[in-house]
């Protein structure tokens, strides 16, 4: 009996549920920044009326911008890399490399600063990071980055602003 079970459930494809589409569409895993980080709320319309359209396509309604089109690709001064929503300090200089995408890439960043969401809408599961202050978009990150971390935080510019070191 069990036997025969097990026969008709391969057949009907139960057996193969961790990755049936069913399953892929609705599972999401979730990591959190620093809950010592307070948050900043604000309206839809207050995020329309404070960023320009492209934040808001990247920042409110998790956009990406074209490849190689920011400035901050270039950058190489020593300073901080901070939410364009919100001001926080998410990345330094020391953390930037060149990963040759064309977009802003980091090995790491500062401590508790993003949370995570994984999906798995795509064949290849993804992870999106967003500001733990504003909850704001930032882009993915994968592991295929340099030492110490290997991982490549893929930053998209419109979402940051850099901040020059003093002096
Ligand atoms: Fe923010």
């Amino acid at each position: 009996m069990m036997k025969r079970r097990a026969f008709l459930a391969g057949l009907l494809g139960v057996g193969a549920w961790p990755l049936s589409p069913l399953r892929a569409a609705t599972q999401t895993e979730e990591t959190r920044g620093n809950p010592m980080i307070e948050k900043l709320e604000r309206s839809e319309a207050e995020w329309k009326r404070i960023l320009t359209p492209e934040q808001f396509h990247v920042l409110r309604q998790e956009g990406t911008e074209r490849a190689w089109t920011s400035p901050l690709n270039d950058e190489k001064r020593e300073g901080v890399f901070v939410c364009a929503g919100c001001g926080l300090e998410l990345f330094t200089s020391e953390m930037k490399y060149d990963s040759g995408t064309g977009w802003p890439s980091f090995f790491t960043t500062l401590p508790g600063v993003f949370g995570t969401k994984r999906d798995f809408k795509l064949i290849l599961p993804r992870t999106e990071y967003h500001c733990a202050r504003c909850g704001g978009h930032h882009g993915h990150v994968f592991n295929d980055g340099p030492p110490p971390t290997g991982q490549r935080w893929c930053n998209n510019g419109v979402a940051l602003h850099f901040v020059p070191a003093e002096g």
